[in-house]
């Protein structure tokens, strides 16, 4: 899925998972994953996580976003299980750039895992802000709630740890404002390169539950072929 953030594209995935079984590798997830850690990786990708944090920082990273030479890293990583080539899987994130994009059509033809669609989840810039602004994240799992929207059964817990939820550090108004600039900059490209891939598939999403219902739609009748 390519999108920025609060598009829903974590939500869509976690969907996509409970009645496809195809499994999700959120390249953003697996980010925090190797920060938290405190691995080599995660170190190298944290500097760069956080440029996209502050318009001061952004203007001397101006993208915010991981350099590819570790984002390839970490996508070869996830493809060389092989309950995710057998299970099917969906990408939630990546690619973000075009040359990212190659990259991954490099990697998907050595194992010969053709890609059957890109979505693009298409929401109006106000709501990303709605979304993001009171957006409650589980740090174990990247389960994501909404206040308004996706509420949890208690107030303040993951429903299915129990454990606290957290607002994520890079979601405030100035960082939002910054991946919509960064957005526009980079990843739009990546949209007319699926499409002139034929692979493109455009989903309005004003809300999650409407996106899914397209999505649902479209991968029913990819199975069933
Ligand atoms: P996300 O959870 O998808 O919003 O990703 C959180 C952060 O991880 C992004 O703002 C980037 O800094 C980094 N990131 C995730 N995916 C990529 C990618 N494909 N390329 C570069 N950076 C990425």
């Amino acid at each position: 899925m390519v999108n920025s953030k609060g598009s829903g594209k974590g939500t869509q995935a976690s969907k996509i998972q409970r009645d496809f079984g195809a499994i999700p590798i959120s390249t953003g997830q697996i980010l925090r994953n190797e920060v938290s850690s405190k691995s080599q990786l995660g170190k190298q990708a944290e500097k760069q996580m956080n440029a996209g944090g502050s318009f001061k920082q952004y203007d001397l990273h101006p993208l915010g976003l991981v350099e590819d030479s570790i984002m390839y890293k970490v996508i070869e990583n996830q493809f060389n299980g092989e309950t995710i080539r057998k299970q099917g899987w969906i990408l939630d994130g990546f690619p973000r750039t075009v040359p990212q994009a190659n990259q991954l059509d490099l990697v998907l033809s050595k194992l010969n895992q053709p890609l059957d669609y890109v979505l693009y989840l298409d929401v109006a810039e106000d709501i990303v802000y709605e979304r993001i602004k009171d957006r409650l994240v589980h740090p174990g799992s990247g389960r994501v709630y909404n206040i308004a929207f996706n509420p949890p059964k208690v107030p303040g817990k993951d429903d299915i740890t129990g454990e606290p939820l957290i607002k994520r550090e890079d979601d405030d108004k100035e960082t939002i404002r910054s991946r919509l600039l960064q957005y526009h900059n980079s990843t739009a490209p990546v949209l007319d390169y699926y499409k002139n891939a034929k692979k493109l598939v455009s989903i309005p999403s004003p809300t999650s539950d409407i996106g899914y219902v397209s999505i649902k739609d479209l991968l029913s009748k990819l199975v069933s072929k």
